[in-house]
C-alpha cells in the first residue's frame, strides 16, 4: 500500500470460505482497534462448495477463535483427520500403498528409529522402511480410531479435520455475524482506482460505490480485485503440475468412519476420498490433456459403483499457480484470487489461513510500508512454490506406467524446480536430508518426517546392494508391539463423534 492512510474500514468481498475465515482472522486481530470489518457477497455467484481436508494447522484458528470442536463439529459433519493414505501411486513391491501421518508427539519416539531405517535401506540394507509402520498416527487411522487419546496418556496428538465445506462456509458465517462482522449481499459490477492505483471502491449493481482503506479479494477464481482490477501478474504452476480439472460426488458411509484420506492413483490422475460423519466425499483430479471430462466421469463412476447410479456429478476446472504479489496497493488476495495448488495435499485453507495470520502481524504493528508488502510477498511466495515443490515430489516419484499421463509425469525433470531437484539427490546421495530441507527454510510447513514419510512411502531407494529386498519387510516392525499399545488409549471414532454430539 503506498499510501500511509490510517485503515478504519476493510472490505472483503467474497463470502466463501475464504472470505469468512480472513473476515474471522482480521476481525479478532483487531478487535482492539476500532476498525469496521465488512463482507460482501453477491446473491448470485455461489461459492465453489468443494474443499472437505485440512491440515492440524485449522485447529490454531479454532483455537483462537476461542471456538471449541463439539460446537463447530457436529454442525459441519466433520471428522477427524490422522492423515493421508496413498494407493497405486508407486508400483515397487511392499510400497503400493503408503500411509502419509501426521506427524505426533510420541513419535519424538519412534521416528529416529524410522529415519534410522530409511538411512540403513538407502544404504543398501534389508529393513522395513515403510511410514506405515512407525508412526501412531498411522495405527489410529488403520484402527478407525479418533485422534484424541484417552486422559491418562500424557501426549498430545496432532490431526486435522474432515467437513463439509458449504456446511462449515455457513458456520463461519454465522460466528462472523455473532463478532460483530457486517455482511453486505451485493454484487460487484466494477471496481474504481484512485490516482495513485489504490482501489477506492468497489460498483455494486444500481451503481452504489462502497468505500473501504482496505480491501480482501476473496473472489474465488474471478479474482476481482487483484487479478481483474490490479492486474497483478500470475505465475502459472500449468508446466510442473498438470492437472486442471476434477469431479466431485457424494457416496454413502456405513458404520465405520476412517480417520484417514485416500488418495488412489487414477488412469489420468487420483481420486479422493473423504469421511464425513453422513457421507463420503469423493472426487477425481486429472489432466484434461489426457482424458476428456465424460471419460474421467466413468472412470469415477466405475470406481465408486455408481455407473448406473444418478448420482450428479460436479465438473470443476483448476487454475493452477500463484499472483506475484498476493498483497499489491491496498488489497490483500487470500483463497483461491491468490492462487490454487491441486488438492492433493489438502492445503489450500491451510494457506489461506497462513495468508490472513502473517498479514495481521503487519496490520497490528501498523506497518503497511512497501517494505512490509515485500517480505510479505516474499514470504506468502515461498510458502506457495513449497508447497508445489512437495505435491510435484508425489508425480515425479510415480512408478505408474500404464498410461502416457504417468509417464509424462515421471519424466518431467526438466521443469523440475532447482530447490526440488536438491532434495532428491541429497536423499539419492544419502547426505543428511533433514539439513538440506532447513537449508532450504521449507521445514516450516513439510518437516524433515513428512519428506522422509514421502520418499521412504513411494520407495525411492537406490539399488545399491542386490541382497536388499525389495520389499523390505523381513527385519519385522520393530515398533509394533510399542504402537499398538499406545493406540489402546484411543476410542472408535464414530463413538467418539456421537458423545461429542450428544454433549453439545
Ligand atoms: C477440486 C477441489 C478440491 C479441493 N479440495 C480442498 C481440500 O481438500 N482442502 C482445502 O483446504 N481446500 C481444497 N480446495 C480449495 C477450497 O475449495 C477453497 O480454497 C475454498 O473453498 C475457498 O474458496 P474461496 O472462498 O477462495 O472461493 P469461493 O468459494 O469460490 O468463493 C468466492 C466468493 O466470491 C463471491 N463473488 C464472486 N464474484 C463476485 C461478485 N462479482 N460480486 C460479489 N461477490 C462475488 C462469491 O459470491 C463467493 O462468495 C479444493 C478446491 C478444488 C477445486
Amino acid at each position: 500500500m503506498t499510501t500511509q492512510k490510517p485503515i478504519k474500514k476493510i472490505m472483503i468481498v467474497g463470502g466463501g470460505s475464504a472470505g469468512w475465515m480472513a473476515a474471522l482472522i482480521i476481525a479478532h486481530s483487531v478487535k482492539e482497534k476500532n476498525i469496521e470489518v465488512c463482507v460482501i457477497e453477491s446473491p448470485t455467484v455461489g461459492v465453489i462448495g468443494v474443499g472437505e481436508g485440512s491440515t492440524p494447522v485449522l485447529k490454531k484458528f479454532f483455537d483462537n477463535l476461542g471456538i471449541q470442536e463439539s460446537e463447530w463439529m457436529p454442525e459441519c459433519n466433520a471428522t477427524y483427520k490422522s492423515g493421508i493414505s496413498f494407493d497405486g501411486w508407486s508400483t515397487k513391491p511392499g510400497h503400493e500403498r503408503y500411509f502419509h501421518p501426521f506427524v505426533t508427539m510420541i513419535d519424538n519416539l519412534t521416528l529416529p528409529v524410522f529415519i534410522n531405517n530409511v538411512k540403513a535401506r538407502l544404504n543398501g540394507e534389508d529393513v522395513c522402511a515403510l511410514p506405515d509402520k512407525f508412526f501412531l498416527s498411522s495405527k489410529l487411522a488403520e484402527s478407525h480410531l479418533a485422534p484424541i487419546a484417552a486422559h491418562n496418556f500424557p501426549f498430545f496428538t496432532t490431526y486435522g479435520y474432515h467437513f463439509d465445506a458449504m456446511l462449515l462456509g455457513k458456520f463461519l458465517h454465522k460466528k462472523a455475524l455473532q463478532m460483530g462482522i457486517r455482511h453486505i449481499s451485493a454484487h460487484i459490477t466494477d471496481t474504481r482506482l484512485d490516482i495513485s492505483g489504490n482501489i477506492a471502491s468497489v460498483v455494486i449493481e444500481g451503481d452504489d460505490n462502497l468505500e473501504a482503506d482496505f480491501f480482501v479479494d476473496c473472489s474465488g477464481f474471478a479474482a476481482l480485485l487483484i487479478g481483474k482490477a490490479l492486474k497483478t501478474p500470475f505465475v502459472s504452476y500449468a508446466d510442473h503440475l498438470l492437472n486442471d480439472s476434477a469431479i466431485a460426488m457424494p457416496t454413502e458411509i456405513g458404520d465405520a468412519i476412517p480417520t484417514q484420506t485416500v488418495s488412489t492413483a487414477m488412469k489420468y490422475g487420483w481420486s479422493w476420498k473423504i469421511p464425513l460423519q453422513n457421507r463420503y466425499g469423493n472426487g477425481y483430479v486429472y489432466s484434461s490433456s489426457f482424458t476428456t471430462a465424460d471419460q474421467a466421469e466413468k472412470e469415477l463412476r466405475e470406481k465408486l459403483g455408481l455407473l448406473e447410479s444418478d448420482t450428479q456429478a460436479r465438473h470443476l476446472k483448476m487454475k493452477l499457480g500463484r499472483v506475484e504479489k498476493h498483497w499489491n496497493k491496498n488489497c490483500l488476495a487470500v483463497g483461491l484470487s491468490q492462487g490454487f495448488l491441486e488438492p492433493l495435499e489438502a492445503t489450500a485453507l491451510y494457506l489461506t489461513q497462513m495468508t490472513a495470520a502473517i498479514f495481521c502481524l503487519f496490520l497490528e504493528k501498523g506497518d503497511m510500508s512497501e517494505q512490509a508488502q515485500n517480505v510479505y510477498n516474499h514470504e506468502i511466495n515461498h510458502y506457495f512454490d513449497g508447497h508445489r515443490n512437495y505435491i510435484i515430489a508425489h508425480y515425479k516419484t510415480n512408478t505408474r506406467t500404464d498410461t502416457d499421463y504417468w509417464k509424462a509425469n515421471a519424466a518431467n525433470l526438466h521443469t523440475i524446480p532447482d530447490s526440488l531437484k536438491h532434495v532428491f539427490s541429497t536423499w539419492m546421495e544419502g547426505r543428511d536430508l533433514g539439513d538440506e530441507i532447513r537449508r532450504q527454510k521449507i521445514d516450516t510447513y513439510y518437516p524433515v518426517a513428512s519428506w522422509y514419510a514421502l520418499l521412504a512411502g513411494m520407495g525411492v531407494f537406490p539399488q545399491v546392494d542386490k541382497s536388499a529386498s525389495d520389499t523390505g519387510q523381513n527385519k519385522g516392525e520393530p515398533l509394533g508391539d510399542f504402537i499398538q499399545r499406545c493406540a489402546l488409549n484411543f476410542h472408535d471414532h464414530r463413538s467418539f463423534l456421537s458423545a461429542q454430539k450428544m454433549a453439545t
